[in-house]
C-alpha cells in the first residue's frame, strides 16, 4: 500500500455500520478507503428491522444474507413478573400491517461476511486491513494514521469505530449517558419445538428475556439480567444452562440445547452531543450506545450510514465540500431525533420493568393493553416500530444513492 494514500471519504472501522457506510459510498461511485482490520468474532445477532432489509438489497448484500436470516413475522410480548398488577399478553403480526415479516434475524458473523463479499466487488473501495493509530484534523483534510504504517488522507472521515471511538475522541466530540444495573447473556439455542417464525418477549422484574427466531430449529436469546446473577447463569456448564434457560422460557421452545459461544454485554446507554464536527461524522456505537432492548441499536446504526452517504452523495453532485461543517450540521440534525426518540422508548421500558412502584407498573400494564386493543394504534405503533415516520433516508426506501 502507498505509504499516503489521498480519498475523498475515509470509513474508520469495518463493523456492520461501517461496512455498509463504505459499500453506499463506493456503489454510488464516491472514492472510499475503509480503515478496518479483521473482524473478530461476535456472538450477536441482529434482528434486522424491514427498511434495514430493503437497505442491504438496495445495496447487493441481501443476496448473501437471506439464506442465514430468519423472519419475524410475528412479535408476542408476555409478562411474566410476579406483580401485583401485570400487563395483558400482547400480539402483533406483520400481516397486520401489510408486511409478509416485521424483519429478518440474523447472526452477526454471517452479516458481516455478506458484508465484506460485497464490499470487495466494489472497485472504488480501497479496503486497508489495519487499525487507525491516530486521527488528525486539518483545515481542508483529515488525516488517519495506520498502525502498520503510512496514512490516509481524505474530506470526510467517518468514524464507524464503536463505542470507544478513536475517530470522537479526536473530533473533540464528548459524550452523555449512563450503565445500568443489568448485564444482557446472548445465547444461541437449538430447540425441539418450532419457532413459527415468533419473537417472544418474556418481561421480568430484572429485564426482557426475548427469543429471536434463526433458520431451522434455532434461535437467539438476549437475557437482560443483575450481573451477579449473569456471571452465576455464565458459570453453569452446559447440562445445567440448557435446563436454566428451559426454566426460563417456560418451555415454550421444548427442549433446549445451548450452542458454544457465549456473550455478556454490561447494558448502558451514551450518545455522543455532536454526531459530525472536524471533519468526522460518527456512525452506529461511535455515535449512540442503546441498551439491546426492541432491537434499536444496529438498525439505528444503518440509518445514520445511508443519511450521511446521502449527504455525501448529494454535496458532491454539487461539487462541494464532502466535510464542510454545514453538511455536518445538517447530518446531526437529520439524525438526532430518530436516536433520541428510540433511546428514550428504550430507557423508558426498561425502567418501568425494574421499577417496584406501583402507579408505573399499572401505566405499563395500561399502556400494553391499549396498544393491544386498539386498531389504528397497534397498527401505528408496529409502522412506527418497522419504518420510523421521522427518519427514511433513501436507501431504506430502496432507492440507490
Ligand atoms: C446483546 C446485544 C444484542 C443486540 N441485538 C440487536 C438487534 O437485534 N438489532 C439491532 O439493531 N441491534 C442490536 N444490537 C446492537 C448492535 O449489535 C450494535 O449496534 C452493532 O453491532 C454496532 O455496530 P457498529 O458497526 O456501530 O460497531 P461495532 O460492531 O462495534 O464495530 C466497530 C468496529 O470498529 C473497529 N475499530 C475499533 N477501533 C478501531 C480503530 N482504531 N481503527 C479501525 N477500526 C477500529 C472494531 O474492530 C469493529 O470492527 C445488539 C447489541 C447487543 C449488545
Amino acid at each position: 500500500m502507498a505509504k499516503r494514500l489521498t480519498v475523498e471519504v475515509a470509513v474508520v472501522g469495518g463493523g456492520p455500520a461501517g461496512l455498509t457506510a463504505a459499500i453506499a459510498l463506493a456503489q454510488a461511485g464516491v472514492e472510499t478507503a475503509l480503515v478496518a482490520p479483521r473482524p473478530t468474532a461476535d456472538p450477536r445477532t441482529t434482528a434486522l428491522l424491514a427498511g434495514s432489509v430493503t437497505a442491504l438489497q438496495t445495496l447487493g448484500v441481501w443476496p448473501g444474507c437471506v439464506a442465514q436470516a430468519a423472519p419475524l413475522r410475528v412479535l408476542r410480548i408476555i409478562d411474566a413478573t410476579a406483580r401485583l398488577v401485570r400487563a395483558p399478553e400482547a400480539c402483533f403480526e406483520a400481516s397486520e400491517i401489510g408486511l409478509d415479516a416485521f424483519g429478518h434475524n440474523i447472526e452477526n458473523g454471517h452479516l458481516v461476511a455478506a458484508l465484506n463479499a460485497r464490499a470487495r466487488e466494489l472497485s472504488s473501495l480501497v479496503r486497508i486491513e489495519h487499525a487507525a493509530r491516530a486521527v488528525d484534523i486539518g483545515e481542508t483534510l483529515v488525516t488517519v494514521a495506520l498502525k502498520g504504517g503510512g496514512t490516509v488522507a481524505a474530506r470526510l472521515a467517518i468514524g464507524a469505530d464503536g463505542r470507544r471511538s478513536l475517530c470522537r475522541a479526536a473530533a473533540g466530540i464528548e459524550t452523555d449517558g449512563h450503565r445500568y444495573p443489568q448485564t444482557a447473556l446472548t445465547f444461541n439455542l437449538r430447540h425441539s419445538r418450532p419457532h413459527e417464525d415468533t419473537s417472544t418477549e418474556f418481561h421480568t422484574e430484572s429485564g426482557p428475556f426475548t427469543l429471536v427466531p434463526l433458520p431451522g430449529q434455532r434461535s437467539s436469546l438476549v437475557c437482560v439480567i443483575e450481573p451477579a446473577d449473569a456471571e452465576e447463569i455464565s458459570a453453569l456448564d452446559d447440562a445445567a444452562l440448557d435446563a436454566e434457560i428451559e426454566l426460563r422460557s417456560h418451555s415454550i421452545l421444548g427442549k433446549v440445547m445451548v450452542e458454544p459461544g457465549r456473550g455478556a454485554f454490561p447494558l448502558a446507554v451514551e450518545t455522543a452531543r455532536h454526531f459530525g464536527d472536524n471533519r468526522i461524522a460518527l456512525i452506529g456505537e461511535a455515535a449512540h450506545l442503546v441498551p439491546p432492548i426492541g432491537a434499536q441499536g444496529l438498525n439505528l446504526g444503518l440509518r445514520d450510514a445511508a443519511t450521511i452517504c446521502e449527504l455525501v452523495v448529494a454535496a458532491r453532485h454539487r461539487g462541494g465540500d464532502v466535510g464542510a461543517s454545514e453538511l455536518l450540521v445538517r447530518y446531526d440534525s437529520l439524525r438526532r431525533a430518530d436516536v433520541r426518540s428510540r433511546t428514550l422508548a428504550v430507557d423508558l421500558l426498561n425502567r418501568t420493568l425494574l421499577t417496584d412502584f406501583l402507579p408505573v407498573q399499572t401505566a405499563r400494564g395500561f399502556g400494553l393493553y391499549l396498544i393491544d386493543r386498539i386498531g389504528p394504534l397497534r397498527r401505528a405503533v408496529m409502522r412506527e416500530g418497522v419504518t420510523p415516520a421521522m427518519s427514511q433516508p433513501r436507501l431504506m426506501r430502496g432507492e440507490m444513492l
